[in-house]
């Protein structure tokens, strides 16, 4: 990157748009897909200095790709941190953060709202290497802090979680972590930096779901760690260069342009979620609306004070538990039932039968997954659409009430 100078420091948009690509002597406009597995050395010399380390030049597509580097760079400066190593997916980057700052012995305190394959990791696999997870409450900073050990290393957390949009104090929470040397990861996939930006509030690294909000449109699966540069530049990277789940230069590519539409498009998803949620608590369908946006939300002070906007997701729930969430769900004509989230297509989704369907009845009571919950990712079609599809489920959900 070049010299900062006296020139302002360039806003968010334009640094989505303008930083990573380093032209190359083709003059090209568009960020090029560099779709090579190796490169070539001028000499043997130069060759044994690559794998020594002493020229930083590429080597070899699993440790470096100029397209994958552009978007490490570009995701590095939007979220503002140090390093960016870009990964698979969205878990192999939860992985190689583990993977390259734990041991065995050593402890995660999680927050229990956690994505389900992020909770598996934890629990099945991390388990097995000798490395166990405490959970704790997301939001009470009380139980966090009583819940740090000697054996801590990582607090890690998502906010808002998924699904019901509960948010911790980030910035609490980092002093929690620092006041007893461990670190805070927040997966920041719900928000993106366009709206929330953990590292300015004292978390120690950021992960990233790219599959999500950074790609936009539903196409690829990638994922990202941003943070300093010791622990991500070496300790994570070490990991990937290692043992491989290194992002393909084609979807860093597509994640790179996702990346020039975020903050137009996170802006967009929050404003259609806000009015479909104050849309929902109208309805006489609906029992109950989780959004952050919202004055009823248990953190809505954290909006605006940490986070920009109330994000794109919305849960609400019905009177009538599974029977009626499905006959909601099933009644859409236009909204994809899907699992994932983050594309402009809007989808709709039973966590009680689908992400959360692995938790016995009890688990997912105390995590407050009831049965007649259903989470929309807000997309970017006209709000009446959306509207009108979710409509037509709460008045067929009130016609089999009244005929029953
Ligand atoms: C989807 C998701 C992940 C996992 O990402 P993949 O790209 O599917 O591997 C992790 N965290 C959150 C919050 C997610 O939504």
């Amino acid at each position: 990157m070049g010299e900062a100078g006296d020139r302002a420091p360039l806003g968010f948009a334009t640094r989505a748009i303008r930083t990573g690509h380093h032209r190359t002597a083709e003059a090209e406009h568009s960020e090029p897909i560099f779709a090579t597995s190796s490169y070539v050395f001028a000499s043997a010399a130069q060759a044994a200095a690559r794998f020594a380390g002493d020229d930083p030049g590429n080597i070899y597509s699993r440790f470096s790709n100029p397209t994958v580097r552009a978007f490490e760079e570009r995701l590095a400066v939007l979220e503002g941190g140090e390093s960016c190593v870009a990964t698979a997916s969205g878990m192999s980057a939860i992985l190689a953060v583990c993977l390259g700052l734990l041991q065995a012995g050593d402890r995660i305190l999680s927050s229990r709202s956690l994505f389900g394959s992020t909770t598996m990791l934890f629990n099945k696999y991390l388990a097995r290497f000798g490395i166990a997870t405490d959970y704790v409450p997301l939001s009470d900073l009380a139980a966090w802090a009583a819940a740090i050990g000697p054996r801590t290393r990582l607090l890690y957390c998502e906010t808002p979680s998924n699904p019901l949009t509960e948010m911790v104090d980030i910035r609490a929470l980092a002093d929690l972590a620092h006041a007893q040397a461990c670190l805070l990861v927040v997966d920041n996939c719900f928000c993106t930096p366009a709206l929330q930006r953990p590292l300015a509030l004292g978390a120690d690294l950021v992960i990233h779901s790219a599959t999500k909000y950074l790609d936009g449109q539903g196409r690829c699966v990638g994922g990202a760690v941003v943070g300093d540069r010791q622990r991500v530049g070496e300790e994570v990277f070490g990991v990937l260069r290692t043992a491989g789940p290194s992002l393909s230069p084609f979807n860093a590519w597509v994640f790179l342009k996702g990346l020039e539409t975020l903050s137009l498009r996170m802006d967009a998803h929050s404003r259609a979620a806000a009015a479909l949620a104050d849309w929902l608590a109208t309805h006489p369908g609906v029992t109950r609306v989780h959004y952050p946006g919202r004055p009823d939300h248990p953190q809505h002070h954290l909006v605006g004070a940490q986070m920009r906007g109330g994000g794109g997701i919305v849960s609400f729930e019905v009177a009538g538990g599974q029977a009626a969430a499905w006959c909601l769900i099933d009644a859409t004509e236009l909204i994809s039932i899907t699992a994932n989230l983050g594309d402009v297509k809007t989808t709709i989704t039973h966590p009680a039968t689908t992400t959360h369907g692995r938790l016995s009845p009890p688990e997912r009571a105390e995590a407050g997954i009831t049965d007649g919950l259903i989470r929309i990712a807000v997309g970017l079609e006209d709000l009446a659409d959306i509207q009108a599809d979710l409509a037509r489920g709460l008045e067929r959900i009130a016609a089999q009430r009244s005929a029953s």
